[in-house]
């Protein structure tokens, strides 16, 4: 099964997309993990990428679409995958499709997490990433057990410097002028379903599950 999650920075997309991962055992393939992991390591890539990303601007497609379908191509996305923040802009989907259409595949479904602007605020804010292991919480909403430490692997969690309030304006501003047009985009294809983001973590899993199959 191939999954594109869209939905506005904060929706969720991350959360929903690592326990389908787990639960349909295909790779969750995230954009935003691939760059901060090439930022961690002082590449090329990641240098580049960062100058975009601390301004809440989209690394230019250039940089992004090769390297997705590179990623899209390898032994393990064989029975599918999850692919969390990409595409995000037209020419994305469409060089997507591109790269689909000529190995003979399809996107099966684009799943929106919908979350009104107001409560975008209020999820980043509370937003704390392992840099370790890519796991997010929040604070109030999905709390870790002991503050500040990773669940999964006792690393410490830190709030993302593109996740304070001035970009994350800017990110919303950016999402609803170059992301949204996909949601128009994967209903003309035929495979966009919509779920309601702001309820509950597993209430949010449970509706997606049950519209993409148990
Ligand atoms: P969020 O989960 O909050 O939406 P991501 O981790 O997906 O954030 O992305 C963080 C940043 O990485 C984005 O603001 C953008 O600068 C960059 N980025 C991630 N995916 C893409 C993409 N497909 N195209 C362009 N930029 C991207
Ligand atoms: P995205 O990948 O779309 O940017 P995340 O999955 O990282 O979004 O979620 C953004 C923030 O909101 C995180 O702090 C996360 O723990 C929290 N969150 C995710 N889903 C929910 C939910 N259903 N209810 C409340 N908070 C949530
Ligand atoms: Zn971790």
């Amino acid at each position: 099964m191939k999954i594109i999650m869209l939905g506005a920075p904060g929706a969720g997309k991350g959360t929903q997309a690592k326990m389908l991962a787990d639960k349909y055992a295909i790779p969750h393939i995230s954009t935003g993990d691939i760059f901060r992991a090439n930022i961690k390591n002082g590449t090329e890539l990641g240098k580049k990428a960062k100058e975009y990303m601390d301004q809440g601007l989209l690394v230019p497609d250039e940089l992004t679409c090769d390297l997705v379908v590179d990623r899209v191509k390898q032994e393990d996305c064989k029975n599918g995958y999850i692919l969390d923040g990409f595409p995000r802009t037209i020419p994305q989907a469409e060089c997507l499709d591109a790269a689909l259409t000529e190995m003979g595949e399809k996107i099966d479904f684009a799943v929106n997490v919908e979350v009104p602007d107001e409560n975008i605020v209020n999820r980043m804010s509370g937003r704390r990433a392992c840099v370790a292991c890519g796991a997010t919480y929040h604070i109030v909403h999905i709390p870790t057990k002991v503050e500040g430490i990773c669940d999964r692997c006792g690393k410490e969690l830190i709030l993302r410097d593109d996740d304070k309030p001035e970009t994350v304006t800017k990110r919303l501003n950016v999402y609803h002028e170059q992301t949204q047009p996909l949601i128009e985009y994967y209903t003309k294809k035929g495979v966009l379903v919509e779920v309601d983001g702001t309820k509950d973590m597993n209430d949010v899993f449970n509706a997606i599950v049950e519209i993409l199959g148990k």
